[in-house]
C-alpha cells in the first residue's frame, strides 16, 4: 500500500491547501455581462497567441504580431490586397472587450483592406492608427474605416508602404510605457516605487507610495487600483493623469499631501497588458472577480501589501478608487443605504464633477457590495467609501487629461475638508 502515514499527511495537507486556494464565491455569480463561472478564480488553460509574421508573397504584404500588446491570431487572404484577420480571446466565453493590435506593411506602396473577424466577440473598438512607429496616433474615421452592414465586422482601408503601419484597438500601453511613466514619477522625493509581487509570467506588480513629510499624527490614505482589465486603457490613462495631479506642485496638491498618503497600483495586470488580452491575466482569470479568495498572484500581492494598514495607528484609510473603462463615463458607488466612512463621498464628488465639467457626461449607478471586486473588498476591509471609476472607452484623448486632472482637483478639495472635519 503506497499510502503510508507520511504520504497520507501530505495528501491531507495538500487537499486543505487546494480547498483554500480554489474557493469560489457562493452568493454572487457574476454581472449580466460576465461569462458563467467568472467568480471561479483558480487557474485555467488559456489559448496562447502564436507570435509570427505572415507574408503574402503574391501581394508583397506582411502582417505581424511580434511585439508587446499585439493580438491577431491568423490572417486569411480573401482577394488580392484584401485580408481577413482572425482575432481570438485568451479564454471563452469572455466579456466583449475584443482587443486587437498588429502592424502591416508592403514591399511596394499599395492599398489594402483588412477585415477584423472575432471568435467569441463582436467588433467594438474604433481603430487607432500610427504611421510613425507609435509616436503619434489617429483615431480611424469614415475615410479609412467602417463596419460591414451584414457581418458588423470592422473594415479598415489603408495605404501602406515599406514602413509598418500600426493598428490597435486603443493607443497601446504596455509595461514598457508604464516603466517610463513610473520612472519619471519616482524621481519625486516623496514617491516610492516598490515591487509588491510578481505576475504569473514573472512581471513585477508595482506599488507607488506617495508620502510627504507631515506634522499630522494620523494621516489619511487613499488607495488607487488600475488596469485589472487590459483593454481598458482610457480608464488607465485617466488614472495616471489623476495620480499626476495628486503629486503635482499646486498649492492644493501640497495641502492634500500634508493630510494624505496615496497607495497606488496603476497596472495590476501586466501579463494581460503585454499579451494583448481581452480581459484576464495569464491564468485566464478576471482579476476583478478575485477579491474574495485571492487565488491569483496579482490580487494577492496587492492585498498583502495593504493589510498592514489595518494595524497602523498613524494611518487611517479614507477612500479607494478603481479605474476601468466601459461604454460610458460612469461612477459605480456603493448603495446609499450602506454605511461607509466617509459617508456618501462618491455622490458628492460626482455632483461636483457634473457641475464643473460640462463636457463630461458623467453617470452614477450605485451597486450593492456583494461582488468580489476591488471596490467592495476595500469597503469591507477598511469600512471606507469607494468607487469603480469607469471612463467611456471612446472619450477623445484630450478629454482624458481634463477628466483625470479636474476630477483629481475636485477630489482633493473635498477630501481636505473631509479630513479637517474628521481629524481636527
Ligand atoms: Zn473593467
Amino acid at each position: 500500500m503506497f499510502c503510508n502515514r507520511k504520504s497520507f499527511l501530505f495528501i491531507l495537507l495538500t487537499s486543505i491547501l487546494y480547498l483554500n486556494g480554489c474557493k469560489t464565491s457562493e452568493e454572487f455569480s457574476g454581472y449580466s455581462y460576465d461569462p458563467e463561472g467568472v467568480t471561479e478564480t483558480s487557474d485555467r488553460e488559456i489559448n496562447h497567441q502564436n507570435k509570427r509574421t505572415i507574408g503574402f508573397l503574391e501581394d508583397g504584404v506582411w502582417i505581424t504580431n511580434e511585439f508587446r500588446g499585439s493580438r491577431v491570431n491568423d490572417v486569411i487572404r480573401i482577394d488580392p490586397y484584401h485580408y481577413r484577420l482572425q482575432i481570438n480571446p485568451e479564454i471563452s466565453p469572455i466579456n466583449n472587450s475584443p482587443w486587437y493590435g498588429f502592424q502591416v506593411w508592403a514591399d511596394d506602396s499599395t492599398n489594402v483592406t483588412l477585415e477584423l473577424n472575432y471568435a467569441d466577440g463582436r467588433h467594438r473598438y474604433r481603430p487607432e492608427i500610427s504611421y510613425d512607429g507609435g509616436q503619434t496616433w489617429q483615431n480611424a474615421d469614415s475615410t479609412n474605416y467602417h463596419r460591414d452592414p451584414d457581418t458588423r465586422n470592422g473594415i479598415i482601408s489603408l495605404n501602406i508602404g515599406s514602413e509598418p503601419v500600426w493598428v490597435s484597438a486603443q493607443v497601446p500601453q504596455t509595461t514598457n510605457e508604464f516603466q517610463i511613466w513610473s520612472d519619471l514619477l519616482a524621481q519625486n522625493r516623496f514617491i516610492q516605487r516598490s515591487v509588491v509581487g510578481s505576475s504569473h509570467q514573472g512581471r513585477p506588480v508595482y506599488q507607488l507610495k506617495v508620502s510627504e513629510q507631515s506634522d499630522e499624527p494620523v494621516k489619511g490614505v487613499i488607495l488607487i487600483y488600475g488596469r485589472q482589465h487590459p483593454p481598458e486603457i482610457p480608464g488607465y490613462i485617466t488614472g495616471l493623469y489623476f495620480i499626476e495631479e495628486l503629486v503635482s506642485d499646486s498649492d492644493l496638491a501640497r495641502q492634500f499631501r500634508k493630510y494624505f498618503d496615496v497607495w497606488a497600483y496603476p497596472l495590476m495586470n501586466p501579463d494581460g497588458a503585454d499579451n494583448g488580452h481581452w480581459r484576464t491575466n495569464a491564468a485566464g482569470v478576471d482579476l476583478n472577480r478575485d477579491w474574495q479568495f485571492f487565488n491569483q498572484p496579482e490580487t494577492r500581492a496587492v492585498q498583502r501589501s495593504l493589510l498592514p494598514l489595518l494595524k497602523r495607528d498613524d494611518r487611517k484609510v479614507f477612500y479607494a478608487i478603481d479605474f476601468h473603462s466601459t461604454g460610458q463615463t460612469v461612477f459605480y458607488p456603493i448603495l446609499e443605504e450602506i454605511e461607509t466612512f466617509p459617508h456618501l463621498f462618491t455622490y458628492r464628488w460626482a455632483d461636483r464633477i457634473k457641475n464643473e465639467l460640462s463636457d463630461i457626461d458623467l453617470n452614477v449607478e450605485p451597486f450593492p457590495t456583494d461582488s468580489p471586486i476591488a471596490k467592495n473588498w476595500s469597503h469591507k476591509t477598511f469600512g471606507i467609501d469607494a468607487v469603480t471609476y469607469e471612463v467611456w472607452d471612446g472619450l477623445p484623448k484630450d478629454q482624458l487629461e481634463i477628466l483625470g486632472t479636474e476630477s483629481a482637483r475636485i477630489f482633493m478639495e473635498l477630501m481636505i475638508s473631509e479630513f479637517e472635519n474628521e481629524m481636527k
